[in-house]
């Protein structure tokens, strides 16, 4: 079975204007049907998360965030503490704990816990660190087949395609795609009836999961106090990867902690109505240790992989915020912007704001210079967040980094120190309103030519320069020739 390639993150990319879209959002803005199907898809997730808030907290969820993110940030101002306890209270249970700096150390502790132990055949739950890592090419490369198990990342992998949500992984396919998948990776019969889809996926997976001899899981949470791991999952197979195989291997990334079991209960609560609106996960496994003598079954031994991979870097100024990121996808949902371009244009693994903010200090902010831009600072993010990220403070603080390092380009630099020296002025700033408004109207297509100074509004569907990547996807509304200071001075003046 071929399995997902490497994401594709295109070579370094050509910084050109700032707001200029990048060419793989121009690719996603021409695609209609993507912009169907995610548009449809996130607008009804976020409205079915603003109900279940509603439903179950009314005015109280706002209290309930605040105290998620005092118990995010608690513990990453006191990450060493937490994950000294978390590593004594794992090896007191059987755990066998190691640590990872990078994705490259993570995947080779993985590959050769499977090498020693004769492994070939791996079932994998859904886990965005190891789409970060690349681990199943890893394994793949070293021998070991493996198998995602995740209904979505499943018929992702068998297409050869990658996640585009973090929650949702095939947002951006219908039923009719996953039926082709199937068709021509499984040689069955063409169907896109989804019971009939989810019956052939289930008989595919169920040999996997008795076949397996590793399983592979990310982590949800991690808790210090107890030494537990923790996995939110809908359908069942987190638990059959974790417990049919004689070893279960978790990697988790070191932000994945909380002190107490009791802090659960809040995050819990949170996790399942921002993802997916539901009171919980259908599967909430709370993982202790391997198999007890006196139990019948699951794994006989229980690894968890501590990553690093930049975190402990994000640590160390403004951006430690991201790091009490619990990957709900809400954001994403929530974003006009992710509606309108899906995850792939944004050329990471995380993606929509999250991505955004996540992806330069962890990547290279020179390497992916057009995702602070991708965002129009509406705030919709740090609204649906649960633990309160405060994604377009972290936006601007990465556009004042570009122009700082000269990673802006520098038509776009001088443009903005243009428009600084313009705002100094009130006599500057109102003459450049007026000329722009005149630049403006000249260009509108249909403004009718005696229009009433207040109320005329004509549409400019091509403009020039740097407002050209605005009407590429939509028109531009032309100012009324009286600005607003003007007309209501006029009406005040007898
Ligand atoms: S930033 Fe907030 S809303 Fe977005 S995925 Fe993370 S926790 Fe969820």
């Amino acid at each position: 079975m071929p399995h997902a390639p490497a994401h594709p993150v295109p070579g370094p990319l050509t910084p050109t204007l700032p707001y200029d879209l990048g060419p793989r959002a121009a690719a996603a803005t021409r695609d209609v049907r993507l912009q169907q199907f995610v548009n449809a898809a996130t607008l009804s997730k976020d409205r079915a998360r603003r109900a279940a808030f509603d439903a179950s907290f009314g005015v109280r969820a706002d209290d309930l965030r605040d105290l998620a993110a005092r118990i995010k940030q608690h513990t990453l101002d006191h990450l060493d503490h937490y994950l000294e306890r978390f590593d004594a209270a794992a090896r007191a249970r059987g755990t066998v704990v190691h640590y990872a700096a990078d994705a490259a150390e993570a995947n080779r502790i993985v590959v050769d816990l499977a090498r020693a132990r004769g492994c070939r055949r791996c079932v994998k739950s859904k886990s965005m660190l190891t789409e970060e890592t690349g681990l199943v090419p890893a394994l793949e490369a070293a021998g070991v087949r493996a198998v995602e198990t995740d209904l979505g990342e499943f018929i992702l992998q068998i297409d050869g395609d990658a996640p585009s949500h973090i929650v949702t992984p095939m947002i951006h396919k219908d039923r009719a795609a996953v039926g082709r998948a199937f068709q021509r990776a499984l040689g069955v019969p063409y169907t896109d009836e989804p019971a009939a889809l989810a019956a052939i996926a289930r008989r595919h997976l169920r040999d996997a999961f008795r076949r397996a001899d590793l399983g592979v899981s990310g982590g949800n949470f991690l808790i210090a106090e107890t030494g537990e791991l923790v996995l939110c999952t809908n359908e069942g197979n987190g638990r059959l990867s974790t417990s049919c195989p004689p070893i279960h291997v978790a990697l988790v990334g070191i932000e994945k902690l909380i002190p107490r079991r009791a802090d659960l209960a809040v995050m819990l609560k949170l996790l399942a109505r921002s993802a997916t609106a539901q009171p919980l996960t259908c599967y909430t496994s709370i993982i202790g240790g391997p198999r007890a003598p006196s139990e019948p079954d699951g794994p006989r031994e229980v690894h968890v992989v501590l990553v690093d991979n930049g975190r402990v870097a994000l640590l160390a100024d403004e951006t430690r915020e991201l790091l009490r990121c619990i990957r709900c996808g809400a954001c994403l949902n929530a974003c006009p912007v992710y509606r309108k371009i899906g995850g792939h244009a944004y050329g990471s693994v995380y993606s929509g704001p999250i991505g955004a903010v996540l992806t330069p200090p962890l990547k290279g902010l020179a390497n992916y210079p057009d995702l602070p831009h991708a965002s129009s600072l509406c705030g919709a993010c740090v609204e649906a967040c649960p633990v309160k990220i405060d994604i377009p403070r972290q936006l601007i603080r990465l556009r004042t980094e570009m122009v700082r390092r000269r990673i802006a380009p520098a038509g776009g630099r001088f443009l903005m120190r243009a428009w600084a020296w313009v705002l100094r002025s009130p006599r500057r700033y109102r003459a450049a309103l007026a000329l722009q408004r005149a630049l403006l109207r000249a260009l509108a297509d249909d403004l009718p030519p005696h229009a009433s100074p207040y109320a005329s509004r004509g549409w400019i569907a091509h403009a020039l320069g740097p407002l050209a990547g605005w009407t590429s996807q939509r028109d531009l509304p032309t100012p009324t020739p009286l600005a607003f200071r003007d007309w209501w001075r006029r009406r005040e003046t007898p």
